[in-house]
């Protein structure tokens, strides 16, 4: 590789809103997100009560739709 054209990729520990940490790689210093493998539905199984105060609920209040 050519030097002094690429930025320093290393190693970063990412932390996630849900208190979960794992290592990953960036040219970052720390990575904070808001949800990760641990905590996402996707990949728990779980529904996330958060996400009853979305987008879809304040559509349904709005046009008065009663949830299923
Ligand atoms: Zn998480």
């Amino acid at each position: 590789m050519k030097a002094g054209i690429h930025p320093n990729y290393q190693k970063v520990t990412v932390s996630c809103a849900c208190g979960n940490t794992f290592e990953s790689g960036s040219v970052k210093q720390a990575i904070r997100v808001e949800t990760c493998s641990e905590c996402h539905p996707f990949y728990t199984g779980r529904q996330k009560f958060a996400e009853a105060g979305g987008r879809v609920d304040r559509f349904n209040k709005k046009y008065g739709l009663k949830q299923q």
